[in-house]
């Protein structure tokens, strides 16, 4: 029978993104999938900088880049046409090295993925592929699947499988899981456009129409496309709401039917759930087959390329090492209250865009100099797990630097952490470890003055796994955790 260090079941970006992840380390890969080709309808066109990262560290952000656009923002606007809340994304680099957010289109992004898992002899993608059972043995897990086409039935080995299988994962059922249904449900339909000319009176960005009766989403898209979301309020059927009457009627304060193709159409169901189990033994779930969150703030890809890029390094770690159950517990420990966020405050901006009074959609909410209203992304920090609790920047994201001769921090390690010091810590300790000494980065030791910490130890996820304030606790921490330097 044929063995894997990890299997993947299923080929969206949460599995394509964890697929590239684990290939960078060169351990062996299989990737199932069900379909043929890339999921047809409208899906993700918004994604964020700590995302971007993510895509550096796999290398395809030069290629990918072609196909996004730097997303301006969100205006939230009320039934008179009047602004009542702006959510800017200024086109400034971030701390993550990239833009704040970015417009893109699903299948582009899931083209570069496949593209560069080719470069990988390790990893093997099976289409047509469609997983029936899961079973945990003590070292391995065993996979039953079968080919959608001949309908013969394959079973193979894995140290580990991740489900980034989607909505109704299989993986989460043989988990013996459930999904927890937190509030909000709602029937919306989503119609792309592609625009025969570009029209100079479409808005550059975002706009949410906060509006009881009939609650809308536009989003300006790359190049000549366009999508509009709109709340289903009434009874008709799904065949007369999607039908070109009815959508064309809608459109018609921003579009005529000869300025534009209707080139997808759907209807979903946007829910807000997430799996009280995120794991059993060497058998994980992640993305969408974890959290589900409506779209409203573009998040639910986002949350399932940090899912992987929490868990990818994780079992890299045991890969190399040996099983380790506390490190493998803390993927659900520090992932479930940062998505729990994303899924709570999608929520509150989808009750506001129904314009349920006093809706508050986060705190940070200012009154901006023109009166009108200005909210700021999220930034969770991930829920307790690996480093110490009484340690303020454990668990919060690395910015990235620039090194000394202008390449990113980033592509200097992807595998595992990296101890960057100040001379304060002695060198002769840190020798021996994935290192940098702080000389080397400009800009890096007032970071480490400014925390009053004269070292931190960053997680292959960007993420600070430890800030250092002295040799003694430097000592102290490779005590308990030196195999991760190493
Ligand atoms: C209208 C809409 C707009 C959205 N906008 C955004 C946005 O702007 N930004 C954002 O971040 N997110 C957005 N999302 C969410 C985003 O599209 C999803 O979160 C994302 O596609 C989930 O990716 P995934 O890889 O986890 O799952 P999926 O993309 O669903 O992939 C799962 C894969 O698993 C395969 N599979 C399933 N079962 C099996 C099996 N038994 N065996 C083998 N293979 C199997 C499927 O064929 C599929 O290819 C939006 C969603 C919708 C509906």
């Amino acid at each position: 029978m044929k063995e894997y260090d990890l299997t993947i079941i299923g080929l969206g970006p949460t599995g394509g993104t964890l697929a590239n992840l684990i290939a960078l380390s060169g351990f062996s890969v299989l990737v199932l999938e069900r379909e043929k080709s890339f999921y047809p309808l409208p899906r993700a066109v918004h994604f964020d900088d700590e995302v971007m990262r993510v895509f550096q560290t796999i290398g395809i952000t030069k290629n990918f880049l072609k196909f996004t656009l730097i997303n301006k923002g969100t205006k939230f606007v009320n039934s008179k046409g009047k602004v009542i809340l702006d959510w800017p994304r200024p086109k400034k680099v971030t701390e993550n090295g990239w833009y704040p957010s970015y417009r893109f289109n699903q299948p582009d992004l899931e083209r570069q993925l496949r593209k560069q898992l080719k470069k990988y002899k390790k990893v093997k993608i099976q289409q047509n592929s469609e997983v029936k059972k899961i079973k945990n043995f003590k070292d391995y897990v065993k996979i039953f699947f079968t080919n959608t086409k001949s309908k013969i039935s394959h079973e193979i080995k894995s140290k580990y499988v991740v489900g980034c299988d989607g909505a109704n994962s299989i993986t989460r059922s043989q988990m013996k899981t459930k999904m927890d249904n937190l509030g909000f449900t709602q029937k919306w339909a989503v119609v792309d456009l592609i625009l025969k000319k570009n029209k100079k009176k479409l808005p550059d960005r975002t706009i949410q129409y906060s509006n009881h009766e009939q609650p809308a989403t536009y989003c300006r898209n790359v190049g000549k496309r366009r999508r509009w979301e709109f709340a289903i309020r009434n009874k008709l059927s799904e065949k007369t709401i999607l039908s070109e009457k009815y959508i064309w009627n809608f459109l018609s304060p921003w579009l005529k039917k000869k300025e534009a193709y209707i080139e997808r159409k759907t209807i979903y169901t946007f829910e807000s759930a997430i799996s009280r189990k995120w794991r059993k033994e060497r058998i994980f779930i992640a993305g969408d087959s974890a959290h589900l969150m409506p779209p409203f703030m573009g998040q639910g890809m986002c949350a399932g390329i940090r899912d992987v890029s929490n868990l990818a390094w994780k079992i890299t770690y045991c890969l190399k090492n040996k099983h380790d159950n506390k490190i493998l517990n803390t993927y659900q420990s520090e992932r479930f209250s940062n998505v729990k966020e994303y899924i709570e405050t999608t929520m509150r901006m989808g009750e506001f865009v129904n314009a349920v009074e006093n809706t508050q959609i986060t705190k940070n909410i200012s009154s901006g100099n023109d009166g009108i209203k200005s909210m700021q992304s999220i930034k969770p920090k991930l829920g307790s797990g690996l480093g110490e609790k009484k340690d303020k920047r454990r668990g919060k994201i690395f910015p990235q630097f620039k090194l000394k001769n202008g390449k990113n921090l980033d592509d200097k390690f992807s595998v595992k952490p990296i101890l960057l010091y100040s001379s304060d810590i002695n060198k002769t300790l840190s020798n021996k470890f994935n290192s940098i000494d702080s000389r080397n980065i400009p800009g890096l030791l007032s970071y480490l003055n400014h925390f009053g910490v004269k070292a931190v130890i960053v997680r292959p996820d960007r993420f600070i796994l430890s800030s250092i304030k002295s040799r003694n606790s430097f000592k102290k921490f490779l005590k308990k955790n030196s195999n991760f330097l190493v």
